[in-house]
């Protein structure tokens, strides 16, 4: 018996990231948001005052990094040399920085590895004890893990992607520009806004958050039968 793996992708603002981490923990699996692993790339670059315009030496600082993840859904945590980074990777100058990591092909590379041991781990030991893990981002359904047992891509209405940032804080012109800005630059690298074969939509423009979470759960259930 080895875990189940399922993979959700889909652009900011369409409730991806609770509903992965809220599905991890009804199915008791673990949760794996790979797009901190960007941020702790961004952070860790940023802090040595590495150039991204040299791609080498970005995806040479990922490759050297001492970043671990804590794979829990009631607490994920994100540690750099042992110190809980898990605000900082989320501040607006991480933010606005990380698609420089999102768009070097030789960092997408290390970091892709890298998610690959981590989800390969979840499904023989790790923090799930082999039970699995649901695993978010960009391009995992097609690039990550293709193979996943359940593969989703969530969409929403862009206005609505925007709404629903801009509730979290800040003005709408400014979350529009970047939830929308950044969602452009990184699909010139991955397609995150069409679903690959096999993959399900689920366009959670109308759905709350609990109706998203029983979807996915429904989903990872039919696999898991
Ligand atoms: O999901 P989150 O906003 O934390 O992701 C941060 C950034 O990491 C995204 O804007 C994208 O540039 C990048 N990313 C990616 N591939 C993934 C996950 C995230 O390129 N699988």
């Amino acid at each position: 018996m080895t875990g189940i793996v399922i993979a959700i992708d889909g652009p900011a603002g369409t409730g991806k990231s609770t509903v992965a981490r809220e599905a991890a923990g009804r199915l008791k699996l673990a949760y794996f948001d790979t797009g901190a692993t960007y941020r702790l790339a961004t952070l860790v670059c940023l802090r040595e005052g590495v150039d991204f315009a040299e791609h080498g030496d970005v995806a040479a600082m990922v490759e050297t990094m001492n970043a671990r993840l804590i794979l829990d859904p009631r607490g994920p945590l994100f540690l750099l040399d042992d110190e809980d980074v898990s605000r900082l990777i989320r501040s607006d100058t991480v933010a606005m920085t990380v698609s420089n990591v999102a768009t070097n092909l030789a960092a997408r590379a290390a970091l892709g590895d890298w998610q690959r041991r981590i989800i390969d781990q979840e499904r023989t030991d790790g923090f799930s004890h082999g039970r699995g893990v649901v695993v978010e981002g960009r391009d995992i359904t097609t690039v990550i893990a293709p193979d996943a047992e359940v593969r989703i891509l969530m969409t929403a209405d862009e206005e609505i992607r925007v709404a629903r940032r801009a509730a979290e804080g800040a003005d709408a012109g400014t979350v529009r520009d970047a939830v929308l800005g950044r969602d452009r630059v990184d699909s010139t690298v991955v397609n995150f806004l069409t679903a690959a074969d096999g993959v399900a939509t689920l366009d959670t423009s109308d759905l709350s958050i609990a109706e998203a979470v029983d979807a996915v759960v429904e989903l990872a259930k039919e696999a898991m039968a």
